[in-house]
């Protein structure tokens, strides 16, 4: 994955950064591209994944449209070349201002989380004498068999209408007056890999479709979310296999003639093309174990920390002994670690680390607690930084 060259001149920049994969994130964009276009799926990238503007620039050249979870979101999808009438907007808890802000930009589609977030649009919309595109975001009570702090889909969870919710809003279809409730939409989590939890999502969209379309309602569009897992046990296995993926959908969920089918994939489109690098501060040790301190820490990737992630790390300086490490942060905080028990070759003040697959949940996460800077971000194509200014080639 490193070439010598490419690790000599990883060596000189400043760390902790941010290292980005443009050919790896376009081929990713081909694969998706081609593995929805197969039966006409739509794509609409998850922005909170990686709202990198060089990435998003890039994603949207392939004309896919952006899911948006906030007004900046769906400004930074403007900004970066998405169109408005490809954009969706969801999220538990939108603010009056987004709604304003979402309906003045005339996008696709308002993702309705809640009865009374419906009953505010209809009443912002009719301030302003608009008629809004809106789909129910439906929580089909589904397990995701995945890490239970991103499982979004079971009744126990804030996110979307409950059976109930749905069944009074059949009942009380025209008190609507300034919606089109056109959409369905689900999400039921992420960094999925167990597929068949996908075609279980097939059977309940196949039963809430039917039931309002029976009911009257005009259902243009079903939306099935995100959450296709990537492989961060071995990221040089780099693109996720879309092909698969869209086939279950294909397969198991009932097509309907005049109605288009949407997905939302964030992390498997820019999970893999990140990579955060850090060099070693100190190495520690004591009757138990050798401790790694990086200079990168959940300030910079905050997965493992909130997660209970594991990405894999490598020591791109070293070809010694492989001895048991754990691989710590500088934070001042007890689950500031990227590894625990790694077999890593002998590691010494000054390696140069790389932990994989951050493209996804990474940057996006980064914070600036124990005042720290933020991490800078250099592409891989000519290795400039985000201003462009420094050429290391
Ligand atoms: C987070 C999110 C996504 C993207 O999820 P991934 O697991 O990154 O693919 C898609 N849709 C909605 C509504 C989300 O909240």
């Amino acid at each position: 994955m490193f070439s010598i060259e490419l690790i000599n001149k990883l060596k000189q920049i400043n760390t902790p950064f941010y290292y980005y994969d443009t050919a790896l994130l376009h081929k990713t964009l081909m694969s998706v591209l081609e593995a929805a276009n197969q039966y006409n799926y739509l794509i609409h990238y998850a922005i909170k994944a990686n709202a990198n503007e060089k990435l998003l620039r890039i994603i949207s050249h392939y004309g896919f449209g952006a899911d948006c979870v906030s007004g900046h979101e769906i400004k930074r999808a403007l900004k970066c070349g998405f169109k408005k009438t490809q954009i969706v907007f969801a999220g538990v808890g939108k603010t009056d201002d987004e709604i304003n802000y979402a309906l003045s930009q005339d996008i696709f589609c308002i993702n309705c989380e809640s009865l009374q977030e419906i009953e505010i649009i209809n009443k912002l919309a009719l301030k302003i004498g608009k008629k809004q595109r809106i789909a129910l975001r439906i929580n089909p009570d589904i397990e995701a068999k995945t890490h239970v702090n991103i499982s979004t889909g079971t009744k126990s969870a804030k996110f979307g209408l409950s059976s109930n919710e749905l069944e009074f809003i059949i009942s009380n279809k025209d008190s609507f007056s300034n919606l089109l409730i056109e959409g369905i939409h689900f999400h039921i989590g992420s960094q999925i890999t167990d597929l068949n939890v996908f075609a279980h999502l097939c059977v309940k969209v196949n039963s809430v479709n039917k039931r309002l379309l029976e009911s009257g309602f005009k259902i243009g569009h079903v939306n099935f979310g995100g959450g296709l897992g990537i492989n961060y046990d071995d990221p040089e296995n780099q693109i996720p296999d879309f092909k698969k993926y869209f086939a279950i959908f294909n397969k198991n969920f009932v097509h309907t003639i005049n109605q288009s089918f949407h997905f939302e994939p964030g992390r498997s489109i820019t999970g893999q093309c990140g990579i955060l690098l850090s060099k070693v501060l100190y190495v520690k040790s004591n009757e138990k174990i050798k401790t790694i301190i990086l200079d990168a820490g959940l300030t910079e990737l905050l997965r493992p920390a909130l997660y209970e992630a594991n990405h894999k790390i490598m020591n791109l300086s070293s070809k010694g002994i492989e001895t048991l490490y754990d691989v710590a942060g500088p934070i001042c905080e007890t689950t500031d670690y990227f590894g625990r028990s790694l077999k890593l070759p002998e590691t010494k003040r000054g390696d140069l680390i790389a932990i994989f697959s951050a493209g996804a949940y990474g940057e996006v996460m980064a914070s600036r607690y124990n005042l720290r800077s933020f991490a800078k971000k250099y592409y891989s194509s000519k290795l400039l930084d985000e201003s462009n200014k420094l050429n290391i080639v």
